[in-house]
């Protein structure tokens, strides 16, 4: 058995997910502090892993300024966000990008002269976006994660799935799951960077980690969830019948591709003067409209005016990725249709990144800070990621100098018991047809009332059966309660 589970039972901080956020949350503490950092599937499958397009910041005043950053937020938000979030993410935000650039390695494109290549994408009104080619997720989690081995500190557990936290005196036992048996650890202060929910419906760009665990887990210990409904529908996803969506950045866009309707023609100007570089929901509502108006389904994005050796060197993964379906974006349009994006609400936090739970914090997509208000501009979530991940461990190391008492260890009354019935098969296809019929990009009102009594009985079958404590268990219980939470909050708006 692993020796997680039977020998260290104690840390000062336990960090949950090693995404950009968790990476970054656990680099910021020094040696003497102990990080116990887990990884529910391989370390480098998560959300943060596949953004292609950037991270935004305002790196350069000359020709941007953080008020301009902070009004595309604003805009894009619809104006309901947290202006005093969005003032730090904004001017806090520069400061890591520089950090994660000079000190850990990370690379962006640079122009010929050396200068940042900066990049344009909807919502943005200047070009702010730092990218690595359309790959700059992978970049960051490589050099993120190079660099948290070389810490001794820190401790990576992949394929280990947090299961259930309590709270015991000064901290958390966390029951977690490794090599399909269970066992405790004991923390001091945990910050959960879980990440996202985008595998509760049919068709999302996110892996298989983002099934909402942390969001139920936080939910579970009493701690406040804010806007679970304020999901982002990405408008240009690869328009295939796979689950997971292959998605076609902004930065195409913001490089001049236009969308077209099955006609073939640009439709954009019936519906937003800013066209394609519209706000992203923007677009996915244009495009789901025109659906209605020309009975067809079939959308395309055309960037084959562009010379092919630029478009090639500027998006070699959307390039290859298209190639996969046989579609060369350089001489063909990519059939292109929206999908689950991006969470936007979560477990709320302050500016520090605390729950409303003494000791929990919340960092990246799993919170909700309020910087992205009911849209979130595009590039902005990377950053997000960055600054409030270093903000919740700056704050525990406050707690820490002031001298908090730490947590002992406890019994655990799971004891590697695995025990209990298989959990029915099924259940996540039914989750995912409820939410992508009912709450998809324009709601459906009698579909979400029906999902709502549908899911609360799925919901109640779970929690009173008496199913094996796995994986599987852990991530169906977390997909049941994020649908619950969701459908009760759109269906009482
Ligand atoms: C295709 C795609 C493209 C994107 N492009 C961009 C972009 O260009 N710019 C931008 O700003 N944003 C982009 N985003 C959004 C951005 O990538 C994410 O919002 C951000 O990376 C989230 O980081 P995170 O660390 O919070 O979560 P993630 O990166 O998703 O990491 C979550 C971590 O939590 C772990 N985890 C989950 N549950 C458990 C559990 N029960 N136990 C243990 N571990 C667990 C996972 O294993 C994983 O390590 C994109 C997203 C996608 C999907």
């Amino acid at each position: 058995m692993d020796s997680l589970l039977t020998e260290k039972k104690i840390y000062d901080v336990l960090v949950v997910g090693s995404g950009v956020a968790g990476m970054y949350a656990s680099l910021q503490f020094d040696e003497s502090t102990s990080v116990l950092m887990l990884s529910k599937y391989e370390s480098n499958v998560s959300n943060s892993n596949l953004a292609q397009g950037g991270v935004a910041a305002v790196l350069d005043l000359q020709d941007d300024s953080y008020d301009l950053h902070i009004q595309d937020t604003m805009i894009a938000g619809g104006q309901a966000n947290d202006i005093e979030a969005v003032d730090v993410l904004v001017r806090e935000g520069p400061d890591d990008v520089r950090n994660i650039m000079d000190n850990m390695g990370v690379e962006f494109d640079r122009n010929e002269d050396g200068t940042l290549d900066k990049t344009l994408e909807g919502g943005h009104c200047r070009r702010r976006i730092m990218h690595y080619k359309d790959s700059t997720g992978a970049e960051m989690v490589r050099k993120l994660l190079k660099e948290t081995e070389k810490h001794s500190n820190i401790e990576l557990s992949s394929n280990t799935a947090l299961y259930a936290l309590s709270r015991v005196k000064s901290g958390f036992r966390a029951d977690i799951i490794k090599d399909g048996k269970l066992g405790s650890v004991f923390c001091s202060y945990c910050i959960l960077c879980t990440g996202g929910i985008g595998r509760i419906y049919k068709y999302t760009t996110n892996p298989k980690t983002a099934t909402g665990d942390g969001i139920r887990i936080a939910y579970e210990l009493g701690a406040k969830i804010k806007n679970l409904s304020y999901i982002q529908f990405h408008p240009t996803a690869f328009n295939s019948e796979d689950g997971e969506q292959f998605l076609i950045s902004e930065s195409v866009r913001g490089e001049g591709a236009v969308l077209l309707n099955c006609n073939k023609e640009r439709f954009m100007h019936r519906y937003d003067e800013r066209l394609e570089l519209a706000p992203r929901d923007v677009v996915s509502k244009s495009i789901i409209l025109e659906s209605r108006r020309t009975g067809s389904n079939n959308f395309y994005l055309d960037i084959t005016h562009e010379d092919p050796e630029f478009v090639k060197w500027r998006f070699p993964g959307i390039y290859q990725g298209c190639m996969r379906y046989g579609v060369d974006m350089t001489k063909d349009l990519i059939p292109i249709f929206p999908c689950q994006h991006y969470l936007m609400g979560g477990i709320e936090t302050d500016i520090d990144a605390k729950t409303s739970v003494p000791r929990l914090y919340a960092a990246g997509e799993c919170a909700n800070t309020g910087v992205h208000g009911k849209n979130r501009l595009a590039s902005n979530s990377l950053l997000e990621a960055l600054v409030f991940s270093r903000r919740a461990a700056q704050d525990i190391k406050r707690c820490m100098a002031a001298g908090f008492p730490t947590v002992g260890e406890y019994p655990s009354p799971i004891d590697n018991i695995t025990g209990g019935a298989p959990v029915p098969k099924g259940v996540k296809t039914e989750i995912r047809e409820i939410l992508q019929r009912g709450y998809f990009v324009l709601p459906d009102n009698g579909k979400i009332r029906s999902g709502r009594i549908r899911i609360d009985n799925l919901l109640g079958r779970l929690k009173n059966g008496n199913f094996a404590i796995t994986t599987e268990l852990c991530e169906i219980l977390s997909m049941a309660t994020a649908a619950h939470i969701i459908l009760n909050e759109v269906d009482e708006r």
